[in-house]
């Protein structure tokens, strides 16, 4: 029986991929190869990188003079080719979280960072109403915070060249592309099996390259969208996924759909939550995040935290254990998670409650 992965990442993905990708992984379209075995040079991955660039740019609506790039290195690698392509003297950063602040900690390498934060309340709410100095090369944001469990749901409008991390929120409503300059993440959130990342970079910003910076081949922007993601051998078998995933969610009617389901599966969450004698979210209503739910037991019940995790084990409910910095649990409704995912644990939380509270 197939669980309810609640996993943050590596996290569940939908049936259609993971069927797809086991069977080209045995035989690549009839062809005697698997997807494993094939060049990324032969017309059969051309194809399925090209398509999956296709399908990135109508399903995201994607304007013209974009590049949508598939890398390796994690969203992580991203922290430290941003700032080392663009951050010529200073740039501001909104610091919400846990990998914002690793993202931050990056660009101090090359520059002046100029950061407001949320770190005064634990990351439990999304900062609002700050200036952003006029002088600063780029903004970075980081819609969705993975760990803390808040989300930015609106595409700011700075008047200066915006970038976000969007990892983690990724396909889950529709979003103003041309409103940034850049947007990138590490696929294993919502769209594909870790080692891979996408980034969708708007060409003109390239004009922003700090002229005077040596930068080494593989950490230039130019060279992957010159290429085409084909400097070097991509992850062949992870953009293949990421194709499945990119076909499922055009499916299912693209991003208006995800935006419907990310609302009815928090709805669903947040609901029992909020009316639990037992389970408390700690993060501010209005920027409590759709992706990563997360929640505690309420003081007087502190000690059933791992107990309660145990028994939703038992009940298929896995990956509810939140993230060692934060304690308590963290309910990752990725745009996989279904409905009947999220029921099953709203029943556990129930049944434990009536035993327990
Ligand atoms: C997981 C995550 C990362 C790190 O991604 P890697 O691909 O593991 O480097 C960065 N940002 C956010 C928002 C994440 O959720």
């Amino acid at each position: 029986m197939r669980k309810h992965i609640f996993n943050a990442g590596p996290c569940k993905l939908s049936d259609p991929a993971l069927k797809n990708t086991a069977e080209a992984v045995l035989d690549l379209n009839g062809i005697g190869q698997s997807i494993l075995e094939v060049s990324h040079r032969s017309k059969d991955f051309e194809a399925i990188l090209n398509e999956a660039v296709a399908l990135m740019k109508e399903i995201l609506n994607i304007p013209e003079g974009y590049s949508v790039l598939f890398l390796g290195g994690g969203a992580s690698l991203q922290f430290a080719m941003i700032p080392f392509n663009f951050l010529k003297t200073k740039a501001f950063y909104l610091n919400t979280g846990t990998w914002a602040t690793a993202a931050i900690k990056e660009a101090k390498m090359f520059g002046e960072v100029e950061v407001v934060s949320s770190e005064d309340k634990k990351f439990t709410y999304i900062p609002k109403g700050y200036k952003i100095p006029a002088d600063v090369d780029y903004v970075h944001i980081t819609t969705n915070n993975t760990i803390r469990g808040t989300e930015i749901f609106e595409d700011y409008n700075f008047g200066k060249p915006l970038i976000a991390d969007v990892s983690s929120d990724f396909l889950s409503r529709p979003i103003d592309v041309s409103k940034y300059v850049m947007l990138y993440g590490g696929a294993q959130k919502n769209l594909g099996p870790a080692g891979v990342t996408f980034v969708i970079i708007k060409n003109d910003f390239l004009n922003n390259v700090v002229a005077d910076r040596k930068i080494p081949t593989m950490l230039q922007y130019k060279t992957h969208i010159d290429g085409g993601s084909m400097y070097n051998t991509p992850p062949c078998v992870n953009i293949f996924t990421v194709r499945e995933t990119l076909k499922w969610v055009k499916s299912l009617g693209g991003l208006k759909a995800m935006d419907k389901l990310a609302n009815d599966r928090a709805n669903l969450l947040y609901g029992a939550i909020d009316s639990s004698k037992m389970f408390v979210c700690p993060v501010v209503k209005e920027d409590r995040s759709r992706m990563n739910i997360v929640f505690v037991m309420k003081d007087q019940y502190k000690d059933k935290e791992d107990d309660f995790i145990a028994f939703a084990k038992s009940k298929n409910c896995i990956g509810i254990k939140g993230h060692r910095s934060v304690g308590g649990f963290r309910a990752s409704t990725y745009n996989a998670c279904t409905m009947e995912d999220v029921q099953a644990l709203v029943n556990a939380m129930k049944e434990y409650e009536a035993k327990n509270a």
